[in-house]
């Protein structure tokens, strides 16, 4: 079922059965292209302070949404520190694993702003939370331009 008619009066609102395509296709938009460029090219982490609060969002962008102020590009170190996680022990399919995942939310410092990624070279019971931890990032040949260039984040040394 395709759908091309468009409904702008609410009252011609009605309920369809049966499956929906839909077809989009995600931009990561200038900041967020600017950010994944400089990961995949530099191996460098990218941010944008407000010029008028001083906010700084990662991930980027490219206005503030406090103030609506423009922001400008700054880079930071890409470490941060644990604020919460979790240990994943199966997959979306309810498999086991053998190696189980861990995932984290991780504060990056320097910045307002959060991740969540997978931390590594960590056992579970070794995290902490406030743990700092910096970025692995896959060779520079392999990048891609996306999170995945991130392996993961391991505990500072
Ligand atoms: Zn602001």
């Amino acid at each position: 079922m395709v759908f091309n008619e468009k409904i702008v009066d609410p009252a011609e609102l009605r309920h369809v059965s049966g499956k929906i395509e839909l077809y989009w296709i995600y931009t990561s938009g200038e900041a967020g292209d600017i950010f994944f460029k400089k990961l995949r090219d530099e191996g460098k982490f990218i941010a944008t302070k407000c010029k008028r609060c001083g906010r700084v969002f990662f991930p980027p962008r490219i206005y503030c949404e406090f103030d609506f102020s423009e922001a400008e590009y700054v880079e930071i170190d890409g470490k941060g520190c644990v604020l919460a996680f979790s240990v994943v022990n199966y997959d979306s399919d309810g498999n086991k694993l053998e190696n189980p995942e861990i995932y984290a939310l991780i504060g990056m410092d320097g910045t307002d702003g959060k991740i969540i990624h997978l931390l590594g070279e960590v056992e579970p019971e070794n995290i902490e939370i406030g743990m700092e931890v910096e970025p692995v990032l896959k060779p520079k040949d392999e990048r891609e331009g996306k999170v995945t260039d991130i392996l993961y984040f391991k505990p500072v040394s």
